[in-house]
């Protein structure tokens, strides 16, 4: 009977396997399918300077509404992406994407902040195309390397550190700006930060998330922006759903803020209405916390 209980459930465990298999090669087709259809969307979420209370950047994110699935979320495909080699294209089609439209709205006369882009290790890989590919963009659309900015995970950061610091020390010659995503979550070697060509790090949001019950959170966090600050870096706070969260990030000197609290990510034609024509207000009325 033992044996056929363990049996049972290495059946159970390859049907779960092989239904993983068929699920992935699935969505690696839909995936090939929606980007030569056309069917991914870039939103653009705001970055908030906490001095001066403007605007100050804005991170695009990838959408994918799909047809009888609804908004797939970036965590559900990027990760096949990244195994499947899609993200090289899919990378390109944002790369292109992000780069047309900064190039509208500067001609349109509104966008003066820079435009942050999430790369995955896959990329980084293939350097050399890469940097091609960024250098065509920038030059087929006519915009200046200091509108885009790169966001890397440190996890990703760290698993390819050699490769990271070779295409880093590229990307800083053409005059982008880079920064750590998700800090604090990886396991960096402090030593390797002042090595990196970094401009920002971006303190992840589960230590934002906890920044006014448990004075460890805000102990992590005022420690994580004095460690950019002495090494001339800025820090942008990730997630931030709360004015209290805000105000406490404020006091403590963070540099930038990105969070619901502020604005979620939004379609391009909205952030133009909301922020680069109208430029509203930094804080919202009180008692609009975003509920986490
Ligand atoms: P990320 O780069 O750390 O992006 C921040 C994520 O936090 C986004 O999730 C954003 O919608 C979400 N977020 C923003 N403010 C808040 C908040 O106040 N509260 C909460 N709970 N969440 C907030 P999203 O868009 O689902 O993206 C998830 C991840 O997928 C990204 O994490 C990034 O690693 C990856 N990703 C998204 N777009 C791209 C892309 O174009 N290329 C690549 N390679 N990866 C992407
Ligand atoms: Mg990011
Ligand atoms: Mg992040
Ligand atoms: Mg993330």
């Amino acid at each position: 009977r033992e044996a056929k209980k363990a049996g049972g459930g290495c059946y159970r465990r390859y049907r779960a396997e092989l239904d993983t298999h068929r699920t992935r090669f699935q969505m690696e087709r839909e995936i090939k399918a929606a980007l030569e259809n056309r069917q991914f969307r870039l939103y653009y979420q705001p970055q908030f300077d906490l001095v001066q209370g403007r605007l100050a950047g804005m991170e695009a994110l990838i959408r994918w509404p799909h047809e009888r699935k609804g908004m797939i979320p970036p965590s559900e495909f990027i990760p096949v992406a990244e195994e499947t080699g899609l993200i090289i294209p899919l990378g390109e089609w944002i790369f292109e994407s992000v780069c047309r439209q900064i190039s509208a709205w500067q001609a349109r006369g509104v966008a003066a902040v820079p435009v942050a882009v999430n790369l995955s290790a896959r990329q980084l890989f293939s350097r050399k195309r890469l940097l091609a590919q960024v250098r065509k963009q920038l030059a087929d659309h006519a915009i200046s390397a200091s509108c885009l900015e790169l966001e890397i995970t440190e996890t990703m950061l760290m698993a390819n550190l050699a490769q990271a610091l070779e295409t880093f020390d590229r990307f800083r010659a053409l005059g982008l700006s880079l920064a750590i995503d998700d800090f604090g979550t990886g396991y960096s070697s402090l030593s390797y930060l002042q090595r990196l060509p970094i401009n920002k790090l971006k303190i992840d949001r589960s230590f934002v998330r906890g920044i006014t019950v448990g004075s460890r959170d805000r102990a992590i966090i005022e420690s994580l922006i004095h460690l950019s600050h002495n090494l001339g870096l800025q820090t942008v706070a990730e997630g931030v759903e709360t004015r209290e969260q805000a105000d406490i990030l404020r006091n403590l000197g963070c540099d930038k803020v990105q969070g619901y609290f502020f604005a979620p990510p939004l379609p391009p034609e909205e952030i133009e209405r909301q922020f680069l024509v109208q430029k509203k207000s930094l804080f919202p009325p009180e008692g609009t916390d975003h509920p986490s």
